[in-house]
């Protein structure tokens, strides 16, 4: 872990952050990538006076973003009750998702909930945080045709009980000639999904 001095890019003000290494001790990486490991929570700072949240070090931001960081729905969720480590990454993805950063946003908004299981917080706030990820995914593989994040969008959907829209990603990707990893996890997925099992899985499973 290191420490660095950030200096917000919407308020100005000063503080000093902790990063984490980009790499962590993985027990047992969900289908999901999520590596179970509490460091990798550590990967984005939250602006302590605005609430500004980043993962990455920023120095200065253009004028929409920072008229979102001081809109009052934005310091409504900066200000609200939810916990500290849910909060920032959810604020990370709602500036990543401003930015058109399909991508980002959807990692940002899946680690929020990654957190919120981690903790055994409300389902609800695990479910909205991965409703909102699945939707940035979407937008994601639109752009890029992507399998991977398809494939984390397809776990992440089952992980919220929608088999429907589970099936119909699954089928898809089935369709569109994967290579061989990803037919199997397909398949593994889809076995799941015949059982409406909705608990985490891993990749060491597949
Ligand atoms: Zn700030």
């Amino acid at each position: 872990m290191s420490t660095k001095r950030i200096i917000c890019p919407v308020c100005g003000c000063k503080f000093d952050a902790e990063f984490e290494k980009d790499y962590f001790n993985q027990r047992r990486l969900g289908l999901d990538g999520n590596a179970h490991d509490i460091e990798q929570f550590n990967r984005v700072y939250m602006c302590p006076t605005c609430g500004y949240s980043s993962a990455t070090q920023i120095t200065n931001e253009d004028a929409e973003i920072i008229e979102l960081v001081n809109s009052d729905e934005f310091q409504a969720v900066f200000k609200s009750e939810w916990s500290e480590g849910f909060k920032k990454w959810m604020l990370a993805g709602y500036l990543s998702k401003a930015s058109g950063n399909h991508y980002d946003a959807a990692y940002e908004f899946m680690v929020a909930g990654w957190y919120i299981r981690k903790c055994g917080g409300p389902v609800d706030d695990f479910v909205y945080a991965y409703n909102l990820a699945i939707s940035e995914f979407a937008g994601y593989i639109e752009e890029t045709f992507e399998v991977r994040p398809a494939l984390i969008m397809l776990d992440l959907l089952r992980q919220i009980g929608n088999f429907e829209k589970a099936t119909d990603i699954a089928f898809g990707l089935k369709d569109s000639e994967v290579d061989e990893n990803a037919e199997r996890v397909i398949d593994f997925e889809l076995k799941c999904i015949s059982k409406m099992d909705i608990s985490e899985h891993f990749v060491d499973e597949v």
